[in-house]
């Protein structure tokens, strides 16, 4: 829309839409700008004093940096955001769902640390309970990962599945209490759209009507909808963000599709599954793994 600067992360700068880019809107003369965080874009929005809109996206651990700002009335009424934030939980039970029907095992889950430094260790008490899976909350260092590892087969070798927290010196078992309320006080949870896998009950957020001065989707009529081409004819993203799928599942995957060239979510970011298999070989040990693991 003529006149209003976009903010985005670098992450969905270059992410294919259903009409192109962020990357393409700006070649073609759009106002877009690539920020580190909230907090830049706020600091951009007060000295621009147009209109201007944050592209929300992510997890529990980046809406808590824009719902604190708004929360505490330090964000300029120009600057609007989309928000198209999605909570991990019902992500991960679509998740378990998915292994369950194509028969995959499943033997115990490493959950997500920053998640869970916000929303708490005990957030994911449920999949034991639930589900009978072992579950460690893990850090992201090699020995974090290692440790959870161990952790996770002495659960399976004892057959008691339970919750258990090895990244102890990030995360609390009720978590930041304080971050979680503000994101709770300016937004309430909704039914979203995943795309490619559907629309998860409870697992999206939107602005709460007192906060509705900072919503883009209202302010510009803008609803998000499925459509018939969500994804690359050929791509895998939904699979593979299940954990059903691996990047050489695809074939687009370094042919069509590379890092500097990507054609779906998992290729954008560097945090993507398709970019880091491609970044470490495409194969090879990690190939290995998923064979030995029952996934391919
Ligand atoms: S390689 Fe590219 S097209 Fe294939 S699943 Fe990954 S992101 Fe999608």
């Amino acid at each position: 829309m003529e006149g209003i600067r976009v903010y985005a992360y670098g992450d969905v700068y270059k992410l294919p839409g259903t009409k192109g880019s962020l990357a393409t809107a700006k070649a073609r003369g759009g106002n877009v700008k690539v920020v580190y965080g909230f907090l830049d874009a706020i600091k951009d929005a007060k000295e621009y004093g147009k209109e201007s809109v944050f592209f929300g996206v992510g997890f529990e651990t980046t809406v808590v940096t824009v719902a604190s700002p708004i929360y505490d009335g330090k964000v300029p009424k120009n600057l609007k955001v989309l928000s198209v934030y999605r909570l991990t939980a019902p992500g991960l039970d679509k998740a378990i769902e998915a292994h369950k029907d194509k028969g995959i095992p499943l033997d115990g889950i490493i959950a997500p640390g920053h998640v869970s430094s916000v929303i708490g260790a005990n957030a994911w008490r449920y999949l034991p309970e639930k589900y009978g899976l072992p579950t460690v909350v893990a850090g992201f260092e090699p020995y974090d990962v290692i440790l959870a590892v161990v952790m996770l087969l002495r659960q399976m070798l004892e057959g008691k599945p339970r919750l258990e927290n090895e990244y102890s010196r990030v995360v609390r078992p009720e978590g930041n209490v304080y971050a979680w309320r503000k994101v709770l006080e300016v937004f309430e949870p909704i039914d979203a759209y995943w795309r490619g896998i559907g629309v998860l009950p409870k697992s999206g957020l939107k602005f709460k009507d007192a906060y509705a001065t900072w919503d883009a989707a209202r302010e510009y009529g803008i609803e998000i909808k499925p459509t018939p081409k969500e994804l690359p004819p050929g791509c895998k993203c939904a699979e593979i963000n299940l954990g059903i799928a691996v990047p050489t599942d695809c074939p687009h995957f370094k042919t069509r599709c590379t890092p500097s060239n990507p054609i779906g979510a998992c290729m954008v970011s560097d945090e993507g599954t398709c970019a880091i298999w491609a970044k470490f070989g495409g194969g090879g040990f990690l190939e290995d793994l998923a064979k030995e693991a029952g996934i391919l």
